[in-house]
């Protein structure tokens, strides 16, 4: 990572500032608040793929102190000018994806934030920062630890920051959760159940196609109880076994997993119970057990409220709106080289990676893989 030295001469004179627009909806979650001065520095957003969770994040960061959408890059004219017109961005800010590499030369924009499939979040990214960008990816960052790896060093090469959109690890709930457990509230930890599905809709959509998507409710969805338990435990998971059931195979092709139930083994000696599946509803729960008490998020990571209570009573933290507070934590990160409580880098999600790939290795070998 370059230092924070390095991120603020790269912004020196191309931060932007907004008004301050009062207290901060997430104040009172107290890990999550950002103390900006009311001429904070603004991170200047493109959004890179105009698709369903794209609008999501443009209109949550809307309510944003920190972040502003400046830029869009699409391959769809019609979204570019509706766009446009609903974020007020300017044309010289707009690029498709044959000319988006001379986003090096605009001024407007500090980061580009991918969102596009899977399968092409990896040449996409490695753009954005030969473009001498900060880039955001969405998960799963690519489809395998090796290309992940090969993104991370390449935004080192540019000197460009990575992070990637893990919004669970902004959440005020979560991040309760794991205060109490450092804290030792659930003592000695030996036990967490991720439960992480739903009912996937048009069979047609890049979601199941291998190409694009890299794999089926593993890389999709399975990957919160992955990551879950990493956060969760507190600890880097040792091994791996897994187990497959596919009731359609007709709608879930080779190499598109539906249903996968997965165990991972953790130094301390907890061991974590997951299930991942796109073919039932109902299914976003974390639990976490401890010799001394326990947490469950019920949801656990859909887009809340965030549900939740531990052995000593139910979380009241607020509900805040997951992207927004994300695209001001970020902007933190980036602008002022905060460190987050749960890293977002790349890093972060190769080791994610690593463990979808042990995953896949695991339910197609039967055996248990050392990670
Ligand atoms: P969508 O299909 O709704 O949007 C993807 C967009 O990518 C398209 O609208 C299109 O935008 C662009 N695109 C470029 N090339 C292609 C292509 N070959 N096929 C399809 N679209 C293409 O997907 P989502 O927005 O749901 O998902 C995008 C990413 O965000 C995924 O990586 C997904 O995992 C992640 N995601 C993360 C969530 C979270 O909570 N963190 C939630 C949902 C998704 P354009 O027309 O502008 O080029």
């Amino acid at each position: 990572m370059s230092s924070r030295r390095d991120f603020l001469q790269r912004l020196t004179g191309s931060a932007i500032t907004l008004p301050f627009i009062g207290a901060y909806s997430a104040a009172a979650a107290k890990n999550t608040v950002i103390q900006s001065a009311p001429d904070a520095p603004v991170l200047k957003v493109a959004i890179m793929g105009l698709g369903s969770y794209g609008t999501r994040v443009a209109e949550a960061m809307q309510a944003c102190k920190r972040a502003k959408l400046t830029g869009v890059i699409s391959g769809t004219p019609s979204k570019i000018k509706a766009w446009q017109g609903r974020y007020n961005i300017a044309e010289k800010n707009c690029y498709n994806y044959e000319n988006f590499d001379s986003i090096k030369d605009n001024p407007d924009i500090d980061v580009v934030y991918v969102i596009t499939p899977n399968g092409l979040h990896h040449d996409q990214v490695i753009r954005v920062a030969n473009a001498g960008k900060h880039v955001i990816s969405e998960k799963p960052m690519t489809l395998n630890a090796k290309l992940g790896e090969e993104m991370v060093a390449a935004c080192k090469k540019a000197n460009v920051k990575l992070l990637v959109g893990y919004r669970m690890h902004f959440e005020p709930k979560t991040l309760e959760i794991i205060r109490q457990r450092k804290e030792g509230d659930f003592g000695k930890i030996l036990f967490f159940q991720g439960l992480s599905g739903f009912i996937i809709g048009d069979p047609t959509q890049w979601r199941l196609n291998k190409q694009l998507s890299g794999g089926g409710a593993m890389m999709d969805i399975g990957i919160y109880s992955i990551n879950g338990s990493r956060y969760m435990i507190g600890e880097e998971p040792v091994w791996v076994t897994a187990q497959e059931t596919k009731t359609n195979p007709d709608k879930f092709k080779e190499g598109i997993d539906e249903t996968i139930q997965f165990q991972l083994g953790f130094p301390g000696g907890a061991v974590a119970s997951c299930l991942s599946t796109y073919s039932l509803n109902n299914l976003d729960r974390f639990f976490l057990d401890g010799t001394d008490g326990f947490a469950e998020l019920f949801p656990s990571t859909g887009y809340g409220p965030i549900e939740g209570r531990t052995s000593k009573g139910e979380l009241t933290q607020p509900h805040v709106t997951h992207q927004t507070v994300q695209m001001d934590e970020m902007a933190a990160i980036l602008l002022d080289g905060k460190q987050p409580i749960v890293p977002v880098d790349g890093e972060e999600a190769v080791k994610d990676l690593k463990i979808i790939d042990a995953i896949y290795l695991a339910a197609k070998t039967g055996k248990k893989i050392d990670l």
